[in-house]
């Protein structure tokens, strides 16, 4: 299947999903891949304007390590199984 964003194709997941993420508000009913899903989707649901997300990227980036602290010992990875918490 297409990213509706960036054409290409949309990757399969370790689940094997291969229809990527749900591109609302950017595509209506459109399905796009993981990297514009971070890039172009989700900062769009959160009110940034496309022109801001490579700043806020940068952002995130610089405060990488501080963010690692701030969510110390609340959520680690091995937490998660594909961005949901696990049950057991
Ligand atoms: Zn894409």
């Amino acid at each position: 299947m297409e990213c509706c964003l960036c054409k290409e194709e949309i990757e399969v997941n370790e689940a094997g999903w291969a229809e990527g993420h749900n591109a609302e508000p950017v595509v209506v009913e459109g399905r796009c891949c993981t990297k514009c899903n971070y890039f172009k989707v989700l900062p769009a649901r959160m009110g940034f304007h496309p022109s801001k997300v490579k700043d806020m990227m940068f952002d995130l980036m610089m405060y990488e390590e501080e963010a690692k602290k701030f969510f110390k010992g609340e959520i680690e990875e091995k937490d998660l199984v594909y961005g949901k918490l696990r049950k057991d």
